[in-house]
């Protein structure tokens, strides 16, 4: 078959045998022949997932791949596109289907297909699956959110980070899975492409240098059953950190104190750039080239408006040597750049036109100052003060309204507010910053007594855990905004309990984090 570029009009072929399989299975129910391939082997090892819910639609994802861990990173599929029914209904028996269509899976997206399923009915459930090749997918949950100009009572959703799958058994997803949820957003490091092994689970490769290796990655990562689940739970807000491409990357530049890649950096990141996108639930056409813009906003009635960053693409290199320490010669340079000018730009616009309750800053890297002693993580906002305080300045001026900075990265929980003078520490609180531990990834054991101590008797720091895995659970009302820390037992056994280890609540109008 010809690669065809998925956004090219169907040809009349393509199109007669599309609209004859729908109507095909449209009319014969869960029994659905969409003929040509056949494949032995059931597909959907991958799971499903939906993403990025608007109130009248959300992007429905799947990925065939019977084989998921083919070294060539295919997935086990043959060199062909493969059409995928998709079937959205109000009812897990799918007795009362309301959109149903066919895409078409193509290698060279990995047999990934991405669905924008539109005229749905705002703020409802609906239930989705896909069949192809002869075989029929799990059933995954989705929920559109709520017109921008209604006034929900309430959002509850889940913030997660860092998931490295050597370290730890995924039973935080197990435990998102059990909470009832409208969303989750996860805020970076899905994968890590190192080749580190961990305690409980091999990468099965090392360090990744190509398209096949981060392919071979994601179809490790998206294996893991508690993953599936929690993705089949509710609809995902993905964006990236570093772990995505390469650790500490900035911009265009790879870690200097790292093994050059076998790849020229800009290729690799295109590479990943490209993989991230044919396994996640987002609403973006496919990459081309090494640039891909996902930052963007999304709001929840006029409670919430969420502006979903990139603090990796456009950022400047780090200074001083990217390395945990004193600061050196020169710091701060006022010129480096977190986001770029042009998402900065759209960061302000899209808050100075926000009329909701919260806004939201989901991001990766801890944006509140976090000095341990003199030493400074120069991948945190600490790195690029100036950018830091623009943003500061940006939201104390134009006085935006209860404004919450989500974040991970760090593997460890955190709550604390940014004061007015984000030198001296001083001064009353502007916005509260919410840390979600890793879901597996752990803080090095050495330092985590000593952070903590340091950390949590910051001024303006609250609460600093580098103990347990877990993720934030938040019930955002009219009101108030109730942040529950969820730490699980364990990483290293397949099972876990989980309960709660603190629980802070921001009131409308007072944006420091009180004890629950
Ligand atoms: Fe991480
Ligand atoms: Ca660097």
């Amino acid at each position: 078959m010809s690669r065809r570029d998925l956004r090219a009009p169907l040809s009349r072929r393509e199109f007669l045998h599309l609209a004859m399989t729908t109507a095909a299975v449209a009319g014969a129910g869960a029994a659905c022949d969409l003929g040509g391939l056949v494949l032995a082997d059931w597909p959907f090892t991958l799971g499903v997932a939906s993403g990025d819910p608007l109130a009248d639609r959300v992007v429905l994802w799947t990925r065939l791949a019977p084989d998921p861990l083919a070294p060539d990173g295919a997935g086990g599929m043959p060199d062909q596109t493969v059409p995928v029914f998709w079937e959205v209904a109000h009812d897990e028996a799918f007795r009362q289907v309301v959109r149903s269509g066919a895409a078409i899976a193509h290698p060279s997206l990995a047999h990934s297909v991405h669905v924008d399923v539109n005229g749905l009915a705002p703020d409802r459930w609906y239930f989705y699956r896909f069949q192809a090749a002869g075989h029929v997918s799990p059933v995954g949950r989705a929920r559109t959110f709520p017109r921008a100009d209604a006034a929900p009572a309430l959002a509850r959703f889940a913030t997660a980070s860092c998931q490295h799958y050597a370290s730890g058994y995924y039973t935080a997803h197990a435990a998102i899975a059990q909470e009832d949820l409208d969303f989750v957003a996860f805020l970076g490091d899905y994968i890590y492409e190192s080749g580190a092994n961990g305690p409980v689970r091999s990468h099965m490769s090392g360090r990744i240098e190509s398209l096949a290796g981060y392919r071979h990655r994601y179809g490790l990562y998206k294996s893991d059953a508690n993953l599936q689940a929690a993705h089949l739970l509710c609809p995902w807000i993905v964006t990236w950190d570093d772990h995505e491409v390469a650790n500490n990357y900035a911009g265009d530049s790879f870690d200097v104190n790292a093994t050059p890649p076998l790849l020229p950096f800009l290729e690799l990141r295109a590479a990943a750039y490209q993989a991230w996108y044919e396994h996640q639930p987002v609403r973006l056409l496919p990459p081309k080239g090494s640039n891909l813009r996902i930052y963007r906003s999304l709001d929840y009635g006029d409670l919430a408006r969420l502006m979903v960053l990139d603090s990796r693409q456009y950022r400047s290199d780090q200074e001083c040597n990217d390395v945990l320490g004193p600061e050196c010669p020169g710091f701060p340079d006022p010129d480096k750049t977190m986001l770029g000018a042009a998402q900065e730009a759209w960061l302000f616009d899209g808050l100075a036109a926000s009329a909701a309750r919260w806004n939201v800053l989901a991001q990766q890297v801890v944006f509140a100052p976090t000095p341990i002693g003199d030493l400074r993580n120069f991948d945190q906002w600490d790195g690029y003060p100036a950018a830091r305080q623009r943003i500061h300045d940006f939201l104390q001026g134009a006085a935006i309204r209860n404004p919450v900075v989500l974040t991970g990265d760090i593997h460890a929980a955190g709550a604390g507010w940014l004061p007015t003078d984000m030198v001296q520490l001083t001064g009353p609180a502007l916005a509260t910053e919410l840390v979600a531990t890793g879901i597996s990834s752990t803080f090095p054991a050495a330092l985590a007594q000593l952070a903590k101590d340091i950390i949590e008797a910051l001024p303006h720091v609250d609460f600093f855990d580098p103990f347990g895995r877990g993720y934030v659970r938040h019930e955002v009302s009219r009101d108030e905004w109730r942040a529950d820390f969820r730490v699980v037992s364990t990483v290293t056994e397949p099972t876990a309990t989980v309960a709660t280890a603190t629980s802070f609540v921001i009131e409308d109008g007072n944006p420091a984090p009180q004890p629950a």
